[in-house]
Parts: C-alpha cells; structure tokens; sequence
C-alpha cells in the first residue's frame, strides 16, 4: 500500500484526501498536519489522523510521498524541508513563484534523490484531453491557433489569493494551467509572449489576463483568465486549416465544423450590411460544410497519483516532470516581465 500524506487542508487539501480515500485498495492516508489547528480538528471530524506538528508528520517513517496543499509562498520552504526528511513531494500549483525557486527545489530533489512533481491535474480534464484528441486525429487538420480561456464574475476568493506576497492572482493561478496545457499540447518551443495582466477589482493582483503566445512551429495562442466577465466566451475555440472546434464550458459540449473533402465551387454570395456589402464574410454553402461531434471520451484524474506512485517504484515514467514545470516557470516569468514592461518578449522555451 503506498503512503501519502497531505500538508495543508483546506479546499485542495480536503479534495485530495477525497480522492486519495476513494482508493482503499491502493493508496493509504496516514494524515494530514494544517497551520490552523481548526482544520486539524476539521480533519479528525472527517475521520483523518492529524498529527500536532509538521515534524510528527515528516518523521513518520510510515509516510512515502507528502501532498503540498497549502498557499503558494510555502511550497518552495516545505518542499525543500519534506525532500529533506526523506519523503518524496507532490506540490500543488503553481509549482512555485518563478523559475528560480524551482531551480533550488530541483536540485534537492537531485541531491536527496526525492521524486518531485507538481499537481498539474488538468491535464486530465475533459475538456483539454478532447482537444488534444480532436487536433491527434486531424479532425481540423493543422491547427494554427488556440484560444483558451476561463471566466468568472465573482471575482478572486477573499483569501490570500488577493495577496502578491503570497502568490495571489490570476497567472499563478488558472494561468498556470492553462500554459501547462498549451505546452504540453504543443510540442513547439515558446518563441514569444505579450500579456496584459489587470487588476479590475483586486488592488496589486491580476485579477483578469490576456496572453498572446506564440510558437516555433508557428501556432499561436490566446490565454485568458477572467474573474469578473458576466458574458463567458467559449472554453476553447480551435482553429484549424481545415475547420474549427469550440468547447462551451467544462460540461464539455460543442462541435466540430470543417470543410466537406471534396471540391466545390460555388458562386460567391454578397451579404449587405447597413453601410455596405461584403463578399469575404458572406456564409458559405452549407453543402460546403460538415459538423461532428466532440470525441467522447473517458478520464479519471486520479491516475495522476497512480501515475506518481508507478514512477516511485521505477513501473513508469513521471507523467508531470520537474523539467515540464521549469518551462512552464520560464514562460511565466517572461510573462510577468511582459506585462510590466508593456512589451513582448522574445523566448525559446
Ligand atoms: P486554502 O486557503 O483553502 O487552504 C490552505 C490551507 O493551508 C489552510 O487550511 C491553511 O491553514 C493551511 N496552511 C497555510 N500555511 C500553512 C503552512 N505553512 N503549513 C501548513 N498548513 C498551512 O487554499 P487551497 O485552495 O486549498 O489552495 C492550496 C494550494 O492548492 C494552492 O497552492 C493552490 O494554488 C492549490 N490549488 C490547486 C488546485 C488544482 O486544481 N490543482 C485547486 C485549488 C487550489
């Protein structure tokens, strides 16, 4: 049975006891140790071991891996301190603030010989792995741009997520999602970044953000993170050289729509607006066009922690490296650095 414990239970600690708990016959809890003895006493509610000090945790010999689910200026100091006692990191995301905080946590792990990864679930969900599949298949054929975006209107939680020293906004936020995703879809270096990160509601964090990307192999890419949007956009909206998929929401419904293979030829129709005609936006035929379905398909994003465990003992590779987390890191510095410049930066990543 493969032992795991979580630091920090809050809503993401309290979700990965859920999933680690959903699995009896493969993973043991052996506890979970909060700053805020209430969520200890929360957590023994739950019918979970607290232990009283982080060192009663990170000396139980019984303990393998420990989860890291607590704000994000305490995942370079813990993880450093777990690798250190001997126990092998799952840190949650943003794996850390920038790149050069990784840089450290990585050669702990080199030095210690500890197995590092970060949780980068979404990787799992849905809504991405349908994109992925549909741009496998060739059902748009060459994808050449991708907008990704997530929106809200309830602005960011009240929590320390509205505070820069602890990590807050929106970039290190969903934005590091949605660039993982992006870079682990596209196997293309980052060549360029533009971002506008802005505060609409929440003083000294990105509370809302647009990032252009772009990459070597010449697709580029629209991330938007948006908390305060009352009229949501589509999830995803692909461009192909032959057709185009939209995904609404993370309920996963959308189409595809592309050219029908064969040649046709048509006469151009006209369409008239108030001030004037236009021929290039005129509707095509619908003979000219076809519609699927999204691929199905099925994911279960506990694999990750099977995933990791397999790594431990030497079955598989890691799914989510530390050199996956460090490119992700480098592209999110440059974009920091883009949005205060107000420029572009030029990247190879
Ligand atoms: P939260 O505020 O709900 O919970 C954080 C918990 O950590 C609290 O109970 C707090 O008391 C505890 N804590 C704070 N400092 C600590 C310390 N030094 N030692 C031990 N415990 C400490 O926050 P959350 O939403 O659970 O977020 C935690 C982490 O999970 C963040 O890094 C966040 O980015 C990440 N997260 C990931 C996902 C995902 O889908 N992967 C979703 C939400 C949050």
């Amino acid at each position: 049975m493969y032992t795991i414990a979580i630091i920090g239970y809050g809503g993401m600690g309290g979700w990965h006891a859920k999933q680690l708990l959903s699995l009896p016959e493969e993973f043991r809890l052996a506890g979970i140790y909060d700053i805020n003895p209430e969520r200890i006493e929360a957590a023994e509610k739950d019918g979970i071991h607290g232990y009283q000090t982080l060192d009663a945790l990170l000396s139980d010999p019984e303990i393998r891996t420990v989860i890291l689910a607590v704000p994000n200026n305490f995942h370079k100091p813990l993880s450093i301190q777990a690798m250190r006692a001997g126990k092998n990191v799952i840190c949650e995301k943003p794996v850390m603030m920038n790149a050069a905080e990784l840089e450290e946590v990585i050669a702990v792990s080199k030095e210690t010989g500890r197995q590092f990864s970060v949780h980068q679930n979404r990787r799992w969900d849905k809504d991405f792995l349908m994109v992925k599949k549909l741009i496998e298949d060739g059902s748009i054929g060459k994808p050449f741009y991708i907008e990704s975006r997530v929106q809200g209107s309830k602005g960011i939680p009240g929590d320390w997520r509205c505070v820069r020293e602890a990590g807050g906004g929106m970039l290190l936020d969903w934005g590091v999602h949605l660039i993982d995703q992006l870079m682990y879809l596209v196997d293309s270096p980052v060549t360029e970044v533009y971002a506008h990160l802005l505060s609409v509601k929440f003083p000294g964090v990105d509370d809302n953000f647009k990032l252009m990307m772009r990459f070597h192999n010449g697709l580029s890419a629209l991330v938007e993170v948006d908390t305060y949007t009352f009229i949501n956009l589509p999830r995803w909206h692909v461009s192909g050289d032959s057709g185009t998929a939209q995904i609404d929401d993370f309920s996963c419904t959308g189409r595809i729509v592309r050219a029908r293979t064969e040649e046709m030829r048509w006469e151009p129709g006209i369409v008239y607006t108030v001030a004037g005609p236009t021929r290039t936006m005129a509707p095509r035929p619908k003979e000219s066009i076809e519609e699927l379905p999204l691929p199905a398909l099925e994911s279960d994003a506990r694999d990750y922690y099977r995933n990791f465990r397999d790594a431990d003992e030497g079955k598989a590779p890691l799914a989510v490296t530390p050199e996956q987390a460090l490119r992700v890191m480098r592209v999110i510095d440059a974009v920091f650095a883009s949005a205060e410049k107000g420029t572009s930066i030029s990247l190879h990543i």
